[in-house]
């Protein structure tokens, strides 16, 4: 598990900081597609990310994670949990 989402219990737990950087994008509006919590779609967002960590705190291990991806999609369920799948 990388350091910096031991800081963000909750939401994001047992996740890695990608979930935390995609989930802020979210709220930003910066999805490419927008899923349903209700039928169960992701949030997606295609890549590549190369700069889009630069506002965002993000561990060396996540950041090369992210730099290889070329797709984040992201699941908020309906007790509010946020887990993400990265497409490399
Ligand atoms: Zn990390």
């Amino acid at each position: 598990m990388c350091a910096l989402i031991e800081r963000h219990p909750g939401k994001f737990e047992s996740e890695s900081c990608i979930t935390k950087v995609a989930y802020d994008w979210l709220i930003d509006g910066m999805a490419d597609e927008y899923g349903s919590t209700e039928e169960g779609t992701p949030d997606i967002f295609y890549g590549p990310f190369t700069d889009a960590t630069s506002d965002n705190p993000i561990c060396d291990e996540c950041l090369a994670e992210i730099l290889s991806a070329k797709e984040i999609r992201l699941w908020e369920s309906n007790d509010g949990f946020v887990t993400t799948e990265v497409i490399e």
